[in-house]
């Protein structure tokens, strides 16, 4: 099998289970308890937080754990919405966001909110010059994206964080795909709201985080206990915290030596279906964009039968995003950069990690040149299509 899918999830690390085993097994004492077997897990949970601070460049005492990005993504966007009543209720945001903080917009559009959704170029690229013409004096707060799961394009958020704070305007910023992958600084960036999750970077599934910048008065978003200062309540998921910071840890001591060889790894791909297969386009940044993403379109295909046949071949990819496939509406990151229903659902994703090898890449591109053209070959469309030249 050939795992081409790592913008929707990754396998755990062995040492990263590894290191979470005993948090099930021996040291499964509450966190909360005064007996030494709680300390343990308390210790675990410090340890990962001081991890995870220290590749953000924050403090312990502004990571906050949740149970995923979706809930990261929800507390700071509704919640952050909550916290200026006498401000103002407008929200710019850009039109590429995950549906975790577009959904979380569109809920607090129902309760009186005003919703900028921004545009991208056909780059999938926020223009910070276009973010700052649509904000207002009752701007409360701009949620953009550090890098999109389904083009990958990397954008401009220190530029964004500059204007936000200048406006006096909280930043939040999803940055599921990007936490592991590129070098973030939280104060280098001006950002008061990060969210990130360790699945995306072979942690485990169900644990993730919000970064909230001290100072910042975000109303909790799950009431309960005093767990996570009293802002997140819910007894910790120990083993699942453990598991991040062992994640985190890997992926920091990596990044660039990953980013480098997953880059040039990217380009080969890149260059041999441009060279190879007719009638494709790129989507998404050239430069600016995710060391292993991938992401083209292909016209006169069903993006869906290319995955089904793929997926014969023993190749795992994505068409969109994993959210919305299942669904017949193309994706709405690919409407965004401007192609047409047909070219949307005719894309596919392919998504790296560090342990894709050269050779793997060259068989899925042998296999998707193959299943192209056998499509193609039933496409009337498309032989009408190549005497045009696409
Ligand atoms: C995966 C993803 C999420 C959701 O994270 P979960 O931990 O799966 O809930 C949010 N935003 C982006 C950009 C993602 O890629």
């Amino acid at each position: 099998m050939i795992y081409l899918d790592n913008a929707a999830t990754t396998r755990t690390a062995p040492e990263v289970v590894e290191a979470m085993l005993p948090y099930f097994t021996e040291n499964y004492g509450n966190p909360g308890g005064i007996y030494s077997l709680g300390s343990a897990g308390r210790k675990a949970v410090n340890e990962a937080r001081r991890i995870l601070a220290g590749a953000l460049g924050a403090r312990q005492e502004e990571i906050y754990f949740t149970s995923g990005g979706t809930e990261a993504d929800n507390w700071a966007v509704k919640a952050a919405a909550e916290s200026r009543p006498g401000r103002g209720r407008h929200i710019v945001t850009t039109k590429i966001e995950h549906n975790a903080v577009l959904n979380a917009c569109r809920y607090l559009e129902k309760q009186g909110f005003e919703v900028t959704y921004l545009d991208v170029d056909e780059n999938g690229m926020v223009d910070p010059g276009r973010l700052k013409a649509a904000l207002r004096p009752d701007t409360i707060l701009i949620s953009v994206m550090a890098a999109n799961n389904e083009i990958g394009s990397i954008q401009p958020i220190g530029q964004i964080g500059a204007i936000a704070r200048e406006r006096d305007i909280l930043f939040h910023t999803d940055a599921v795909q990007a936490f592991g992958q590129i070098p973030l600084d939280v104060e280098a960036l001006k950002i008061d709201l990060l969210s990130a999750s360790a699945h995306k970077l072979n942690g485990p599934k169900g644990v993730g985080m919000l970064y909230i910048r001290s100072g910042i008065e975000l109303p909790a978003f799950v009431h309960g206990g005093a767990q996570e200062r009293s802002r997140r309540a819910g007894t910790e998921n120990v083993p699942g915290i453990v598991g991040f910071g062992a994640a985190v840890k890997r992926a920091l001591g990596s990044m660039e030596e990953r980013a480098e060889r997953e880059t040039q790894l990217r380009d080969h791909l890149i260059r041999r279906i441009e060279s190879e297969i007719p009638c494709c386009r790129l989507n998404g940044h050239r430069s600016k964009r995710l060391p292993g993403n991938v992401s083209f379109s292909f016209s006169y295909v069903e993006g869906e039968s290319v995955l089904i046949m793929l997926d014969m071949a023993g190749i795992c990819a994505s068409s969109g995003s994993a959210c919305t496939s299942g669904s017949p509406d193309p994706s709405h990151v690919l409407l965004a950069i401007g192609l047409k229903h047909e070219e949307a659902r005719g894309s596919l994703r392919l998504t790296l990690s560090g342990e894709n090898t050269r050779e793997e890449l060259d068989t899925a591109v042998d296999s998707l040149k193959e299943i192209i053209q056998r499509l193609r070959d039933m496409s009337p469309l498309y032989q009408e299509a190549i005497r045009t030249r696409c």
